[in-house]
């Protein structure tokens, strides 16, 4: 049989700079390609289906060696776990790109290698159902993007969401969602429908980035914030993307 390669852009650690494992040391494997294409992606070369994988050689320090794709299992699973050894350790793996569940097959064969050494966070558009299906018994949180036409510039796909949303279960840790001064009444109604059938999970509202130094447009983040309570969600929360802020990874 064939075995599974894929192609990873970089591997590296730094803090975790959204949602709420804000802060966290987390070792980062961001895949190339993506099925989406939102006008305010910021890692452009995911968009691009391969290149060179660039490898950080001191943790923490954005030194990086590039090898060329694509990479096998046992390459994958010994650079993160001698990656995780060399930052003293880490707080969870952190699974994102691109879109991970591109890559379902290579994950359901390189997870279990894993052994649970450490917590899985997978990064999602929340799109990709049967993928999210057959990897969810190695994750342990999914951090699920929900895409908003007036930031992303492209079609909702409201009805993707839902599904994804019933497929993780307890495992959605939180919803993520960019936000653009440009978000319209509309889109939160269908935001908060979209939550509260999925069992309310936490909701992170993260203003685009750029736009967080707005003040007025923070304001209205507040008003939107105690709207999508009052529409039932118990945890929103504001948080801009820190790891931009402090200029890391
Ligand atoms: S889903 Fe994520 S990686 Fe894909 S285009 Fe949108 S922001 Fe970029």
């Amino acid at each position: 049989m064939e075995r599974e390669t894929v192609s990873v852009m970089e591997i590296f650690t730094s803090l975790q700079g959204e949602g709420p494992e804000l802060g966290a040391r987390h070792l980062f494997v961001r895949f190339y390609g993506c099925n989406r294409r939102c006008v305010y992606c910021d890692t452009e070369a995911a968009l691009k289906l391969s290149g060179p994988c660039r490898i950080e050689q001191t943790p923490g320090r954005g030194d990086f060696r590039e090898r060329p794709n694509p990479l096998n299992l046992e390459e994958v699973a010994h650079l993160i776990l001698s990656g995780s050894v060399q930052a003293g350790g880490i707080d969870a793996l952190t699974l994102t790109g691109g879109e991970p569940l591109l890559y379902a097959p290579f994950l359901r064969e390189l997870l279990p290698l894993l052994d649970h050494r450490f917590p899985c966070l997978l990064e999602t558009n929340g799109l990709l159902s049967d993928a999210l299906q057959s990897v969810l018994p190695w994750i342990d949180v999914v951090s699920m993007d929900v895409k908003i036409p007036s930031a992303t510039g492209e079609a909702a796909d409201w009805e993707g969401h839902r599904r994804f949303l019933q497929t993780g279960g307890a495992k959605i840790g939180y919803v993520k969602t960019v936000l653009s001064p440009d978000v319209k009444e509309d889109e939160l109604h269908l935001l908060a429908e979209l939550i509260r059938s999925g069992g309310c999970p936490p909701l992170v509202l993260q203003p685009v980035s750029g736009s967080e130094r707005d003040r007025s447009w923070i304001e209205r983040l507040f008003d939107i914030q105690a709207g999508l309570r009052e529409a039932g969600i118990d945890s929103v929360r504001i948080i801009p993307q820190v790891h931009k802020l402090l200029g890391v990874l």
